[in-house]
């Protein structure tokens, strides 16, 4: 197949993760591949910066251990996933909730039939001076937190106005409902987790906001657990991402949970790269035009290919290929900070239930992942969606005391990155498989043809590929490359 008056085959436009799983089906099918990358290094948006011995993802991205197509392709086989403790930690009217754990789901019942059918004395048991949320805190695997001697208790109004039994004895009432308000989380999240993607997919579509109510949860549950979540997995804070978008996203979060690759997101696209030919990517080539059997760049004039492949984001792939469609864009800000000693939430994503201030998820990431901080220092990794309050650090701190419940004046911040089109907006009616074939010879692939996620991305990356495979008639390319199964 190789053509000596070609550069290669196929020239792939940018090596991020769309771009690279591309060049890994191609080349696997016999065909000669060359990615140009405009930048110094491979990766795109999945960029992580080494500052001071701290491994800083300049994204904070959430990842899906049930998404096939990180754990499925032999050349991923390397990859380390890091689990974040399951369900998510909730801060609410002043303290936090573990909650959104599906696997939890018959526990949570459980413990809510017991409580409920407990004579009253024994119902909500209490420690004096001991308050639902440490317990909350040891479950998580953190240790006993400073503010265990608060003795707050969940009253009727941090519920919601939902009637809950009256606040006798610390409140029982209010833990009652907690556990039972999980329970029925954990069960949804547990269907979800068991429903199919066509059937999700043909469900009515709208925005996510206007689809949550009709969930059959309390609002309580919606307001303050569903919405920051969706908020944080889909980076989208007024969400009006496409409900059925919104539905795959929940469902994934109920099947695999959520995980960061050990050592900073740049770990993916870098065993990507590792695996594909020596000299296949180019970096440091800035591609200024392109044609069906050409690309012109900055630093080595025109090259000649048969087939041509986009990879770039989408506004990128819009200046070289005018009248392509260039979606709206979710902002998203990324802060690491470092602490004196390790804020008490183990390994729990938190989120802000109150939406009382800028911060929409935040980790301990040296928890999640000890390999992203030098021994015995924390970091604390937080995203900021849409536009950035000006004074930044100071308003995050000040969020972030809240939500951990620790005084933050003397964490540190190592690094902050904003980037205005880290998302592509997945408004409905949205369609998570755009085309990737422009022409025969020209294609076009990235997180804007697909779902804006790594997953998208990926699984652009292998749509654009058997495209080109199929219009040059690679024989048994498809028995040769190693399929993916098709995204669930
Ligand atoms: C802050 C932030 C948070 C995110 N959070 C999540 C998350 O929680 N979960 C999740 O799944 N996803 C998340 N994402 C999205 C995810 O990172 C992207 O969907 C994915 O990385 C896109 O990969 P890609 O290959 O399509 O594009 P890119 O990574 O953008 O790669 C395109 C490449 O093309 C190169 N290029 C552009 N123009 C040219 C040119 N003219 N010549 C040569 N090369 C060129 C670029 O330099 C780049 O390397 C987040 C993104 C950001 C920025």
């Amino acid at each position: 197949m190789r053509s000596t008056a070609h550069h290669a085959d196929v020239i792939i436009i940018g090596a991020g993760i769309a771009g690279l799983a591309a060049a890994h089906l191609l080349i696997r099918a016999g065909l000669g591949v060359s990615v140009l990358e405009a930048e110094p290094r491979v990766g795109g948006r999945l960029a992580t910066d080494t500052v001071d011995g701290f491994r800083l993802d300049r994204l904070g991205p959430l990842l899906n251990g049930a998404w096939p197509e990180l754990t499925a392709p032999q050349w991923l086989g390397a990859l380390e996933l890091r689990e974040f403790a399951p369900g998510v930690l909730v801060h609410g009217e002043g303290r936090r909730h573990l909650t959104g754990g599906p696997r939890s789901a018959r526990g949570a019942l459980k413990a809510a039939r017991t409580l409920s059918s407990a004579p009253w004395p024994h119902r909500a048991p209490r420690t004096p001076g001991v308050s639902r949320m440490s317990r909350v805190s040891r479950a998580a695997g953190g240790s006993p937190a400073p503010w265990a001697s608060r003795t707050s208790w969940p009253t009727p109004s941090a519920y919601g106005s939902e009637p809950v039994a009256p606040a006798r004895g610390g409140g029982r009432g209010g833990a009652v409902t907690g556990a039972i308000d999980r329970a029925r989380l954990g069960a949804a999240l547990s269907r979800l987790a068991a429903t199919d993607e066509a059937r999700l997919l043909a469900r009515p579509e709208r925005t996510a906001a206007e689809a949550l109510p009709g969930t059959g949860l309390p609002a309580r549950t919606v307001d303050g657990v569903l919405r920051p979540l969706l908020t944080a997995l889909l980076s989208d804070p007024g969400l009006t991402t496409s409900s059925r978008y919104a539905d795959l996203a929940l469902r994934d979060y109920a099947r695999g949970g959520l995980c960061v690759p050990a050592g900073g997101s740049s770990a993916l696209p870098d065993l990507l790269a590792a695996a594909l030919p020596p000299g296949t990517v180019r970096t440091g080539v800035h591609v200024t035009a392109v044609g069906i059997t050409s690309v012109r760049t900055k630093e080595h004039g025109e090259l000649g290919c048969r087939s041509l492949l986009l990879a770039t984001g989408a506004g990128a792939a819009a200046e070289l290929l005018p009248g392509l469609r260039v979606p709206a864009f979710h902002p998203v800000t990324v802060l690491h900070h470092t602490a004196p000693a390790p804020p008490p939430t183990g390994r729990s994503l938190v989120l802000d239930g109150d939406r009382s201030g800028p911060v929409a998820h935040t980790a301990v990431m040296s928890e999640v992942d000890p390999s992203r901080a030098p021994t015995g220092r924390a970091l604390v990794t937080s995203t900021v969606l849409g536009a950035p309050p000006a004074d930044l650090d100071r308003s995050v701190r000040a969020h972030l005391a809240t939500l951990y419940g620790v005084p933050t004046e003397r964490w540190e911040l190592l690094a902050a990155h904003h980037d205005p089109e880290a998302v592509p907006a997945m408004e409905a009616p949205h369609d998570p498989r755009r085309p990737v074939r422009v022409l025969a010879g020209l294609y076009v692939c990235g997180d804007h043809r697909d779902t804006s996620s790594v997953r998208g991305a990926l699984h652009s990356g292998r749509r654009a590929a058997e495209a080109i495979l199929t219009d040059l008639a690679v024989p048994g390319a498809h028995e040769r490359s190693p399929r993916l199964p098709e995204a669930a």
